[in-house]
């Protein structure tokens, strides 16, 4: 084992106390050269065409990264993982089951990370002690997410590829964080995001972005055009841990992604309230079964909700876009 692949965040301080490679296979698979022809090719070897698009993308990727060892997320993920993993396994993959309680039992997720550890040859005292290294560069991702909603001076884009990259620290967590330092004192530097339209003096609508993170490869920069700033990415915040506690087991019970929708909303109306967001972009993924948790969200939040759905990889279709600048004019309105 050199490169552990995952199918969603995982506790990544067991990975990186095996001394061992973390390798968010999402991540693998939407910045790699091409992922819509991955998604075509994996349905030319017999995926149906009503599967998930990143579902269809980790199975290609992770085989032709040549990741041979794989911790899937059995609960807490996906309704398709049990499928993923048993395709894995029958084309000879190590595939290692890791189990989110859906009730957040603290006994059994500390069960389920204690499994992790010894599947990965490592202790709780190691990866404790990683677990306290990371988190000044987690106090720097907070940074990140604290100058998009409060300073303005980093975008919905930047905020979404930092807090996203912090499943995984690109492989590499020594080089992430210098690049992530490189990054704030650049951005220190700068007076305003680029959140309104060129010349158009109009103050921005801040928009906040909830669901799993987007297929598409330029929402946010369409959302920008259109005068608003995405000042809240509400799954990617959560991946990269911002919960204050100094017990590991601790941060992963406080994570909401993995646990029942209202823990997330809980989590969302607070955001909502801090960040002063005046409409949300919930996005949701062709036949991904989260897109039923749309009726909770659309009842819970007194705000104006924008449901977006996307299906393959690539810029946001037409549709889409006109239906995301007619809510951005609108929220304009309403301010
Ligand atoms: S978007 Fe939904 S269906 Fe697709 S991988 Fe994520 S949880 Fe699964």
């Amino acid at each position: 084992m050199g490169k552990i692949g995952f199918t969603t965040t995982v506790p990544v301080e067991v990975i990186l106390a095996a001394g061992l490679i973390p390798a968010d296979l999402n991540n693998i698979f939407i910045t790699g050269a091409d992922p819509g022809d991955v998604v075509d090719r994996a349905e030319t070897l017999g995926f149906p065409r009503t599967t998930c698009g990143w579902i269809k993308g980790i199975y290609l990727s992770a085989k032709e990264a040549g990741i041979t060892d794989v911790v899937a997320v059995t609960q807490g993920d996906c309704s398709n993982t049990h499928a993923l993993m048993e395709l894995w396994q029958a084309d000879g993959m190590n595939i290692m089951p890791f189990a989110y309680p859906y009730d957040r039992d603290r006994d059994l997720l500390r069960l389920q990370m204690r499994k992790l550890m010894d599947a990965l040859g490592t202790s709780e005292e190691k990866t404790d002690k990683v677990f306290r290294e990371l988190a000044p560069l987690r106090t720097k991702l907070k940074r990140v997410d604290e100058m998009t909603w409060k300073d303005g001076n980093v975008t919905g884009a930047e905020n979404h590829l930092w807090l996203v990259s912090a499943s995984d620290f690109d492989g590499d967590r020594d080089d992430f964080e210098a690049r992530l330092d490189a990054f704030l004192k650049e951005a220190e530097k700068r007076e305003t995001a680029p959140t309104g339209r060129p010349g158009a003096g109009l103050p921005a609508v801040r928009l906040g972005y909830i669901g799993v993170p987007p297929i598409f490869t330029d929402i946010y920069e369409t959302a920008a055009r259109s005068g608003a700033h995405v000042v809240y990415n509400e799954v990617q915040r959560q991946f990269s841990m911002p919960h204050d506690t100094d017990n590991l087991y601790e941060q992963y019970a406080r994570y909401t992604y993995p646990y029942d929708v209202f823990g997330r909303i809980r989590d969302i109306k607070e955001e909502i309230k801090l960040r002063r967001i005046d409409g949300i972009i919930h996005y949701c993924q062709s036949f991904c079964f989260r897109a039923i948790e749309d009726l909770i969200v659309r009842r819970e939040l007194k705000l104006p909700v924008l449901t977006i759905e996307g299906d393959r990889p690539g810029p946001v279709d037409a549709r889409t876009r006109i239906r995301l600048e007619g809510f951005v004019e609108m929220l304009r309105d309403m301010k």
